[in-house]
């Protein structure tokens, strides 16, 4: 995978799951259940991408849409306070937008181009989570094909936009944990249908012992297989 380039998640571990970090040009899913990490590291990848190169970021800026309203400016302060950085630059380095339903998810990724051609320091969007709305809005199994097609149309935009301007998306994805979830398709397992077909990397999280948290790389040949354990903390995401 020439000419992507890596942000590190703040764990030495995830980062050698992912084979170094999380990549640009590439969509990178976290999924689990309630409370398995999603949330808080978005929130450590929107600072960590400001690092710079050789600490492990991009010298860059994110954009943090919000779909479910649990983005925390504090966390932000202290996540970049624990790494270094400056807390009220860091905080200016993250684009907020909060998404109220799924047409306005769709408008505020329709509007990245604009956004991201003028402010090309931008390597990193965030959808936390992309299928809130979509979930709410269209329900069950008679909306499952409209669903899908926005959900598809949304998704090939954000791949669209990580490949045209070298930057890394993350998206995540809520799913009730089940004791064969590691053993399924996720994806079937919640609907029982497969909610979207897209390229990128698929990481599954879940709750371990206090704050410890596990995470497993699915359907992807080319990472070793395998799982970590990662911590988060009052610093952010750690070994
Ligand atoms: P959901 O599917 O409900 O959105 P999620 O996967 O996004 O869940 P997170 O919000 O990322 O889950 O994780 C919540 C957990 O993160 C908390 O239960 C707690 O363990 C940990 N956490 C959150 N804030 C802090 C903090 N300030 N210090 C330490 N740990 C924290
Ligand atoms: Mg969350």
């Amino acid at each position: 995978r020439i000419n992507t380039k890596k942000i590190t998640t703040g764990s030495q571990a995830l980062d050698g799951l992912l084979g170094g970090g999380i990549e640009t040009r590439t969509m990178t899913e976290f999924f689990g259940e309630f409370g398995s990490g999603k949330t808080q590291l978005c929130h450590q990848l929107s600072v960590n991408v400001q690092l710079p190169l050789e600490k492990g970021g991009l010298g860059g800026k994110a954009v943090y849409i919000d779909t479910e309203g649990t983005f925390r400016w504090e966390r932000i302060e202290a996540m970049s306070k624990a790494i270094g950085l400056e807390p009220d630059s860091a905080m200016n380095n993250i684009y907020y937008m909060r998404a109220i339903n799924s047409d306005h998810q769709m408008a505020i990724v329709d509007d990245l181009q604009e956004l991201i051609g003028k402010d090309p320091a931008i390597k990193l969007v965030i959808v936390d989570s992309i299928t809130s709305h979509f979930r709410a809005e269209f329900p069950g199994r008679e909306n499952l094909a409209v669903r899908q097609q926005k959900l598809n149309k949304h998704l090939h935009q954000l791949v669209r936009l990580a490949e045209m301007y070298d930057l890394a998306v993350i998206i995540t994805n809520q799913v009730m944990a089940r004791p064969d979830m590691f053993y399924g398709d996720p994806t079937v397992a919640v609907g029982g249908h497969t909610l979207y077909h897209v390229p990128g990397i698929r990481v599954q999280l879940k709750k371990s012992r206090g704050n410890k948290r596990i995470a497993r790389i699915v359907d992807a040949p080319h990472l070793p297989e395998g799982e970590v354990v990662f911590a988060i903390t009052e610093e952010g995401v750690r070994d």
